[in-house]
């Protein structure tokens, strides 16, 4: 067995650890929160995860614990249709899934021992043919390669990368989970209205609930309101389609998060030597896709693979030279992580309009292209890692 470390017990380090133990190959996860936990939201699998899902051997889990959707509707704020994407036209399902749900299943089923909680990574050194990393707590540890799965803020990628701190993309967000399921909800759809610099989506999640989302342009770190979320919200969705009122109303504010949006211009190398980069770390991108964590899943799937057919192609069965199997993954991943990075930025300068004029164009638009949406939505979950 060979020891990687992995920074970071997200969604992305925590796939990592599954799929490297699937191959053979030990890892050990250091993560500087004191429990393993997801924020409380929803998350929707496109085919292109739940294909990681199924190489993993979770796909029929996840559906259990998760909702089967089958539809990706766009809506004016109001609610009339622009276009209707089948999103179940694929050998494998999309599921509306909790992320405490996912990234349990993916935990779950590493020895608890390879997690290593309340350690917060502060550097990298080159040590022969290993690496050591250290950490805020005097801790030295040791490895033959080490992964940051550190997230959109990750000291790895500076190590790697040295550059800029992320870049705010003018949007604030709001997610909140309910049981209540509006009258107006199509079951089996994610359903989005879009309004002038604003937007509300929703979807079910496995166990009855219903999670949504809503995003509106702000200046960064915006204070919540004085009169808290909940009647914020009221006050920005109160003349929308009846169901997002209704939603709001229905969802205690302890419910509601609030995160800023950020993304990084896509950069290389994500790699030196033994290190190496993976999901937000690698490739932060804006949620407007939904891909974010799907990507980091098949990040996770490709680098196992990729370290064990170095492994497998090697002679000496001890020793693992990861560096060769980190430029392979690299040069697999970056070009698709580029792309989705790029596709979400402009879906998000879409969603920046606020000049009603614009608006009304943009939504003429988009109900003359629902085909060629529709396309590029199933191209994109076409690709299987
Ligand atoms: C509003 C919103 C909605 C989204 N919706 C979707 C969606 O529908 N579908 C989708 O696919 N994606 C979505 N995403 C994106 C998705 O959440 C991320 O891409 C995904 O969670 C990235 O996982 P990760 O493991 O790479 O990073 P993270 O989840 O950020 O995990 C990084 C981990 O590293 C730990 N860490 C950080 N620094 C250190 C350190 N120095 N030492 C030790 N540990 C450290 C952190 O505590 C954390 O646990 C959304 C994102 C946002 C903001």
């Amino acid at each position: 067995m060979k020891r990687v470390i992995i920074i970071g017990g997200g969604i992305g380090g925590a796939a990592t650890a599954l799929a490297l133990s699937r191959v053979g190959i030990e890892p050990v996860v250091y993560e500087r929160a004191k429990e393993l936990r997801e924020v409380g939201a929803g998350i929707a699998l496109w085919a292109n995860a739940t294909h990681i899902l199924q190489k993993l051997d979770l796909l029929e889990t996840a559906m259990q614990v998760g909702c089967l959707t089958t539809n990706y509707q766009f809506n004016s704020h109001r609610g009339r249709e622009l276009v209707n994407i089948p999103v179940d036209r694929f050998e494998l399902p999309v599921i509306g899934i909790h992320r405490a749900e996912l990234h349990q299943l993916l935990w779950r089923n590493v020895p608890g021992e390879k997690f290593i909680l309340g350690e917060t990574f502060d550097r990298f050194e080159f040590q022969g043919d290993g690496v050591l990393a250290e950490f805020a707590s005097g801790l030295r540890v040791e490895g033959e390669a080490l992964i940051g799965a550190d997230g959109l803020r990750s000291r790895v990628r500076s190590a790697i990368l040295g550059d800029e701190p992320p870049i705010y993309r003018n949007f604030k967000t709001w997610r909140g989970l309910t049981a209540r399921i509006p009258a107006a909800y199509r079951p089996g759809y994610i359903q989005e209205y879009l309004g002038g610099g604003k937007g509300f989506g929703l979807m079910m999640l496995g166990k009855g609930k219903m999670y949504w989302y809503a995003a509106a342009t702000a200046s960064e770190a915006q204070p919540d309101a004085a009169r808290g979320r909940k009647k914020e919200l009221e006050a920005m969705y109160g003349d929308w389609f009846p169901a997002i009122p209704e939603l709001i109303a229905a969802t205690d504010e302890a419910n509601i998060l609030t995160t800023d949006l950020y993304d990084r211009p896509p950069k290389q190398p994500w790699s030196q030597k033994n290190v190496t980069l993976l999901g937000d770390a690698a490739h932060p991108m804006l949620p407007t896709m939904g891909q974010g964590a799907c990507t980091a899943l098949e990040d996770a799937y490709v680098v196992a693979q990729c370290l064990r057919s170095v492994l497998i192609a090697q002679a000496s069965p001890t020793q693992l030279d990861p560096s060769l199997a980190f430029q392979q993954y690299e040069s697999l991943r970056f070009p698709r992580t580029k792309a989705i990075v790029l596709a979400s930025r402009r879906s998000g300068k879409m969603g920046e309009l606020s000049h009603p004029l614009a608006v009304g164009l943009r939504h003429t638009l988009m109900k003359v292209m629902g085909s060629a949406i529709s396309n590029s939505f199933q191209s994109l979950h076409a690709y299987r890692a």
